[in-house]
């Protein structure tokens, strides 16, 4: 059976995983390629966190969720980002929406994110993005025999992704 595109209007055949709820895999609705790309525009894990909630994040297991299942099903946003990462698929994050940053209007957040991401502040979006998913690939537990010990490097980096892309998107 075919499954459609659950946007509005939308006839296409829905094949892209867009979580409705932060933090909970089960709950999603499926999109066609087009939508899925304005929906992962849209999205921002972060917005509406705090410092605080964010750096709680940054220190809890959260992203990994109960020890006792494997890391592959655990159910939140991130493993759905890394996944889509290990499988090539990062290019469903790509929009046209997106435009280069004023260079001279860096935050220090901004910054800070290049900086995670060892990338120049000159770093257009398609490399923010290639190294992202090239960072993924190094420090994800898939592709360290299952060890976590690079799981505050990742997380990092995520954020500063999240960060960036937040930002790219609203300029
Ligand atoms: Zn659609």
């Amino acid at each position: 059976m075919k499954i459609i595109c659950d946007w509005e209007n939308c006839k296409e055949q829905g094949s892209y995983k867009a979580p409705v709820e932060r933090d909970n895999i089960r709950k999603y609705r499926l999109l066609c390629l087009k939508h899925i790309k304005i929906f992962n525009k849209n999205w921002n894990y972060f917005e509406n966190m705090n410092n605080d909630e964010i750096e709680y994040f940054l220190k809890s297991d959260l992203t990994w969720h109960k020890s006792t299942k494997s890391f592959g099903s655990s159910e939140n946003f991130f493993n759905l980002l890394w996944n889509n990462a290990l499988e090539d698929k990062l290019n469903i994050f790509k929009t046209t929406g997106f435009k280069d940053f004023q260079k001279s209007n860096l935050s220090t957040k901004e910054k800070d994110a290049f900086d995670i991401l060892e990338l120049k502040y000159s770093a257009k979006w398609l490399e923010i993005q290639q190294k992202f998913k090239y960072l993924v690939k190094k420090y994800h537990p898939d592709k360290n025999q299952g060890s976590k010990k690079y799981e505050d490097k990742l997380k990092k980096i995520t954020l500063a992704y999240s960060q960036l892309k937040m930002n790219l998107g609203k300029k």
